[in-house]
């Protein structure tokens, strides 16, 4: 599906990787495991090849979200970036909430963490909130953590288009915060909600849902104002 010229949303089990298309590629997020194998076939009927990623930009360090990174690793040259704030697995660091959060105290289960989460060594760039990047025009990156600490969102100002992973999502014709059992903290959530609705834009992307067209900004305003954010 392509949202505006260049920029094309895949959905490979429920999850959306963002394919932007210009004399390089750019992915932002990578579906669960497996997805690299997607990501091939569209790239492929768009009339281009995987070898021409050049960099993955990663919304949060959630399994549906880089799954498809170690693949996509292996098959391209391409220059990973995620939050720093992602890559920290301390008491705060977590990127979870509620059980999992729980779960994860165990000793030992710190060795399983490669298998869940992608580490520092699967990135070339750590982002801090503030860069900006070349495709298509200016794509700014926003540190709006709470379902994840390091969670991002990027703006591409001059398309007034905004792609903000899992904070919030759109399901049924809808908005929806993200559930507090898989964010690592609510107040966070909120807080970075109500930051994004300060923001003009006319199309909103998410990681999971149907992106919403046209008026996206005005929509998140009222959201912010019915929830009471
Ligand atoms: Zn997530
Ligand atoms: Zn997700």
């Amino acid at each position: 599906m392509q949202i505006i010229p260049g920029l094309h949303q895949i959905t490979s089990r429920n999850t959306n990787v963002f394919i932007i298309i210009e004399r390089k590629i750019t992915i932002i997020d990578t579906g669960f495991r497996g997805s690299s194998r997607t990501i091939d076939h569209a790239l492929k009927k768009l009339g281009r090849s995987i070898s021409e990623v050049s960099h993955i930009f990663i919304t949060h360090n959630h399994l549906d979200h880089i799954g498809g990174l170690p693949e996509l690793i292996r098959k391209t040259q391409a220059k990973t970036a995620v939050h720093k704030a992602d890559l920290s697995f301390g008491e705060q660091g977590l990127p979870y909430g509620g059980f999992i959060k729980w779960l994860l105290k165990f000793p030992g289960i710190s060795f399983f963490w490669p298998l869940i989460y992608a580490t520092p060594d699967d990135f070339d760039i750590l982002l801090e909130g503030g860069e900006v990047f070349d495709p298509l025009g200016g794509m700014e990156i926003l540190h709006t953590p709470g379902h994840t600490p390091g969670s991002i969102s990027l703006l591409l100002r001059h398309k007034k288009l905004i792609i903000i992973g899992d904070i919030l999502n759109n399901g049924r014709g809808e908005l929806h915060l993200t559930p507090q059992s898989v964010s690592s903290d609510m107040s966070q959530v909120r807080e970075s909600v109500r930051r994004l609705a300060q923001i003009n834009f006319e199309i909103m992307c998410f990681g999971h849902g149907r992106p919403i067209i046209g008026e996206a900004s005005a929509m998140l305003k009222d959201f912010v104002k019915r929830k009471n954010l």
